[in-house]
């Protein structure tokens, strides 16, 4: 087989395991956050966690990219930009404004260290090698609309997480109401920005890893969201009313 259709068939592998994802998620949320509980096994610093298993999304992919034949050309190099200005910040400065004490399961770093890794081959090795972009490919539809979605979807994603980051600036450890702009439309705008970040990546790649990649997000973090909305629910008795979990009016 060439590397290229091994290629294809991995990413279709992970298009295809976002569903049983999905469905393993509804039933037994990911053991991390305020979802920790007992029974996974060795925990870790959540702050190194994040470091260890998002590492792959910045070294790796660097690694691959800089293999491929077409490393040096302008379409890949703007891809990877968009791609470090994601990573960088959530693998080395995010895990930072964790809370020191907060843990994690081993075993969840191991299997998104796992994930990190398939994916940043999938979509390093494309952008680099395997993908054919015209030279035009920077002026094109796809690509420019792409890439406005990827970034509106950072910036509800950053502004969100930083919000929240903030609900502890005065160094409690206890949860609060997050109140203000998406937030009191929903409970996870995070999620909601990071899922249409890696829809507008797809896009603007126009690649099957791509695709890949935003449909395992949503598998993750559609069940994730709804989990914390449940949570808010329960442990707010007060909770806004007609706010949704994920999708203004909708979700
Ligand atoms: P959460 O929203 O659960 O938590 C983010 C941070 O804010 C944590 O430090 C959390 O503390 C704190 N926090 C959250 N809600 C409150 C509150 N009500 N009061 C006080 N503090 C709060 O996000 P995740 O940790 O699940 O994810 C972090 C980032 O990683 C997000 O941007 C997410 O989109 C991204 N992500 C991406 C995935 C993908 O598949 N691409 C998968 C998973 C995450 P604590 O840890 O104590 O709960």
């Amino acid at each position: 087989m060439t590397e290229a259709g091994l290629h294809t068939l991995l990413a279709l592998g992970l298009a295809i395991a976002a569903v049983p994802t999905a469905v393993a998620l509804f039933v037994t949320t990911a053991p991390y956050g305020r979802h920790l509980r007992a029974g996974w096994g060795p925990t870790v610093s959540a702050r190194l966690g994040w470091v260890v298993m998002e590492g792959p999304a910045v070294l790796l992919f660097i690694a691959i990219y800089a293999a491929g034949e077409d490393a040096t050309q302008w379409t890949p190099l703007v891809l990877l930009c968009l791609w470090q200005f994601h990573y960088v910040e959530r693998t080395f400065v995010f895990p930072l404004r964790l809370r020191p004490a907060a843990r994690m399961p081993l075993a969840i770093v191991a299997l998104a260290f796992c994930f990190n890794t398939l994916n940043a081959y999938l979509n390093a090795r494309w952008i680099s090698h395997l993908g054919d972009y015209a030279p035009g490919w920077l002026g094109s539809f796809p690509f420019l609309a792409g890439s406005l979605l990827f970034l509106a979807g950072w910036l509800i994603n950053r502004w969100a997480d930083r919000a929240l980051l903030r609900l502890r600036a005065d160094g409690s450890t206890a949860y609060r109401v997050p109140r203000g702009g998406l937030f009191e439309r929903v409970s996870c705008p995070n999620y909601l920005g990071e899922i249409i970040e890696w829809f507008g990546w797809a896009i603007a790649t126009f690649s099957l890893a791509g695709f890949a990649f935003a449909l395992f997000t949503a598998a993750n973090l559609v069940p994730r969201a709804i989990a914390h909305h449940r949570w808010y629910r329960r442990e707010f008795p007060d909770y806004p009313a007609g706010r949704r979990a994920l999708i203004p009016g909708l979700l």
